[in-house]
């Protein structure tokens, strides 16, 4: 069985995630967090946050999820958001016409498709490549957008579900500049839902038709693209792919030797390579790819892209882009709205770096990365999350319901809680049973209330990826679990 398929079947039994509406024969590319996911999910989200925005006193936006029209012809996404589609002309399956095209005859000869629709309908035909469903005949390759399409208060005004959570921040831009300080540079994140409406979407959480991203636009005078305090992590190495090779570097060479294009990118470089490895990404399987010329759109002066490597192959999970002015400049134009802004006695229309990560196929990652087999110590699978992302910091149990163990074990669960600790609380079970469980979804600590604790006030706390336990009092918890998160330290 493939990694991908063990971790499917934990998370579907254990809460990870599932299909979505799955009484009714679910469509492909909705998944939902169950309630052990959800708390994973969110803890990445805060760390987002944290890293990204709090700390160097940037801001946080949540905008408009259904997005008028304009906004989308002046990012371009109604024109050319859009993949090559094939429909069988018996079945009326619609299919990926370029991964059609490249897994059946192309891939073969080590080809990729040109970008012209010309060649798919001819490869088509001289190959009699035939529908994979039930081998009827396909018709004329024709672009698909992907975006959602809706109309606000009916169909005479066009808008769709946002393909990306970046156009609400420029969007939002002029007023925010206004209102927060007049400066650059200014950075603005979000973390929402998007949507892209994919054909044949395959892969659970990697393809998604609805998913979370969170995305920082930092916007800047494109006469200073020095980073203030770069310095301080210009020795950080980070591992980058440049045309095919993976090499080492320092965030300092990366500016020097041009692989990304200003210090700001590789500042948010270092950052993202520091967040992945806090999270729980192994640093064997990740680094980031310097994007060639020809794979960036016209408007980028340099693209990287963080790519981790899962049991479905090496996955895209963050896009830096050098996006200059393209974004102010088309909703200046399609808005007719002046998106410049006076700074540094000028009128300047400011450039914008873009650093967009998305949540779900990272969450996906990270179930691989920290999935841990069964050992001779542990006869049960678990997952080896680091303490700031599990899903619980703490569970509780009463080594039994009697004697007055369960009352002390809720009264530790309600203290803790109140305290602002996740707790997860279970008195029935044999003990070994529930240290099991609690290791399956990766609860670092664990402590066990016993008789003794009814007369000395302490218990057992219990370390997961060791199983080593040892007594402390029962005022000293809270400190000690804070402790241990803090230091990631799950063993005794
Ligand atoms: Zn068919």
């Amino acid at each position: 069985m493939q990694l991908h398929e063990r971790i499917l079947e934990l998370s579907l039994s254990r809460s990870f995630f599932f299909p979505a509406n799955e009484p009714y024969n679910p469509s492909a590319g909705f998944y939902e967090y169950g309630p052990v996911g959800v708390l994973i999910k969110h803890r990445i989200e805060e760390l987002w946050r944290n890293t990204f925005t709090k700390s160097d006193g940037f801001y946080e936006v949540e905008t408009s999820i259904v997005t008028p029209e304009p906004i989308l012809i002046a990012s371009g996404h109604v024109g050319s958001f859009a993949d090559p589609v094939i429909e069988c002309q018996k079945c009326k399956t619609r299919i990926r016409a370029d991964t059609l095209v490249e897994e059946v005859h192309l891939s073969k000869h080590g080809e990729r498709w040109d970008g012209k629709l010309e060649s798919l309908d001819r490869i088509v035909e001289e190959q009699k490549i035939g529908c994979p469903r039930c081998k009827g005949e396909l018709g004329k390759t024709f672009m698909f957008n992907l975006m959602f399409k809706t109309g606000i208060g009916g169909e005479q005004s066009p808008a769709y579900n946002r393909p990306e959570t970046a156009q609400g921040i420029f969007t939002a831009f002029p007023r925010l500049y206004k209102n927060h300080g007049q400066k650059l540079p200014m950075a603005i994140g979000q973390v929402g839902r998007s949507f892209r409406n994919e054909i044949s979407p395959r892969q659970g959480l990697v393809r998604m038709r609805e998913f979370t991203q969170m995305e920082l636009e930092y916007f800047f005078d494109p006469g200073d693209t020095k980073y203030p305090g770069f310095q301080e992590i210009a020795n950080e190495k980070i591992k980058l792919k440049v045309n095919g090779q993976v090499i080492a570097a320092t965030a300092g060479e990366t500016v020097e030797k041009k692989y990304s294009p200003n210090e700001i990118m590789s500042y948010f470089l270092v950052r993202q390579w520091e967040f992945y490895r806090k999270i729980g990404i192994n640093e064997e399987k990740m680094h980031l790819r310097v994007l060639d010329l020809a794979e960036v759109p016209h408007y980028s002066k340099g693209n990287i892209d963080m790519e981790i490597e899962t049991s479905f192959g090496w996955i895209e999970t963050i896009g830096n882009a050098y996006r200059t002015d393209y974004d102010l400049s088309s909703h200046a134009k399609q808005s007719g709205k002046d998106m410049s802004v006076f700074f540094n006695e000028r009128k300047l229309v400011p450039h914008v770096v873009e650093v967009s990560m998305g949540v779900d196929r990272l969450f996906l990652a990270l179930l691989e990365h920290c999935y841990r087999e069964k050992t001779e110590g542990k006869d049960w699978e678990w997952f080896d999350f680091p303490p700031v992302i599990a899903p619980y910091q703490v569970a509780v149990f009463p080594l039994m319901k009697k004697d007055g163990l369960a009352e002390k074990a809720r009264e530790i669960t309600e203290m803790l809680r109140n305290s602002g600790l996740d707790v997860t609380y279970r008195e029935s079970g044999s003990i070994g049973r529930r240290y099991a469980r609690a290791d399956e979804i990766g609860v670092p600590y664990a402590l066990t209330i016993d008789h003794d604790t009814l007369n000395d006030n302490t218990i057992t706390i219990r370390y997961r990826n060791d199983g080593k336990q040892e007594r402390i009092a029962i005022h000293e918890i809270e400190k000690t679990i804070r402790e241990n998160v803090k230091k990631g330290r799950v063993t005794l």
